[in-house]
């Protein structure tokens, strides 16, 4: 299928590794020019020329900044000269207990997983209105539909930001000119922070890696995690003109792990 987005320009946020490198990959893979961010310049180095070599005939711009501070969404903005794609990501927060977290601890995840993607939304969906095409993809979580209790801080600041986008998706001003906004909510995917967790895990059972990550993948219908070639094919299709008619939606990427019927 020819998803009919070649040229295009996309603004990937936090796309050096992981699901948003899954999403770079597969819109580079239809012909769509790509901004791409991360805070590590050596690994976005590399997954620029990995991109570059992969698909010569698009442009890969690689912005080195913290997408969660103005300064590094002005510099990965200016870097695109339009943003017809959008994809809001960034790392998520820490686990916990809510008795831990202070007012500091709320605010840097509503700053990270929530006011941030507003903020870029807010910058470039106008002029996506104005030219008759815009595609705005949020990573999120699967936890927003199925709360994990050690994730507090992202259960609720990617809440805010689901509730937030469910009503902008359905302005007229938005959806009659042809911009949708959907949010992409991954469940367990092998990518540095599953990886991280699972170590983290590891560590305090006691237990061998490897025999933690076999276990929490038992724990999916699938028996595996996902994988971010996967993700990314699906953030590429909502960013596809044949998506038009899909929008304020919470696509569910879980191999199935959510038990209700829908
Ligand atoms: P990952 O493999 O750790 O990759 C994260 C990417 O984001 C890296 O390129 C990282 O590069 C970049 N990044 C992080 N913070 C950034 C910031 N402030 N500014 C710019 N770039 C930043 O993580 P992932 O698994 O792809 O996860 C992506 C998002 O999905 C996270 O919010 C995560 O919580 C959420 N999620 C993941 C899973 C899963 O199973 N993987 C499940 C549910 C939700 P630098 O560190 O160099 O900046």
């Amino acid at each position: 299928m020819d998803l009919g987005i070649t040229g295009k320009w996309a603004l990937v946020c936090a796309a050096s590794k992981g699901l948003g490198k899954g999403c770079a990959q597969a819109l580079a893979s239809e012909g769509v020019n790509v901004v791409i961010t991360a805070r590590g310049n050596d690994a976005l180095q590399a997954t620029a020329s990995e991109l570059r070599a992969a698909y010569p005939s698009v442009q890969v711009v690689a912005v080195a900044g913290d997408i969660t501070t103005a300064e590094g969404r002005a510099a990965a903005l200016s870097a695109c000269p339009q943003v017809d794609i959008l994809v809001n990501n960034a790392g998520g927060p820490p686990p916990g207990d809510f008795r831990d977290w202070n007012r500091d601890a709320w605010i840097k995840a509503l700053d990270a997983n929530m006011l941030t993607p507003i903020e870029l939304i807010k910058s470039v969906i106008d002029g996506m209105a104005g030219r008759g095409f815009g595609r705005i993809v949020n990573i999120t979580s699967a936890a927003v539909k199925a709360p994990i209790d050690i994730l507090g801080l992202s259960n609720g600041a990617r809440s805010g930001l689901t509730g937030f986008v469910a009503g902008l998706a359905r302005q007229t001003r938005v959806a009659s000119h042809n911009v949708t906004l959907n949010n992409l909510l991954p469940g367990p995917f092998d990518t540095d922070r599953l990886r991280g967790t699972m170590i983290g895990a590891a560590q305090k059972s006691g237990q061998p890696l490897e025999a933690v990550m076999d276990a929490r993948r038992k724990l999916n219908p699938t028996l595996r995690f996902g994988n971010a070639e996967e993700f990314g094919a699906m953030c590429a299709f909502l960013c596809s003109v044949h998506a038009g008619y899909v929008t304020g939606q919470n696509v569910l990427m879980d191999g199935g792990a959510y038990p209700g019927t829908f």
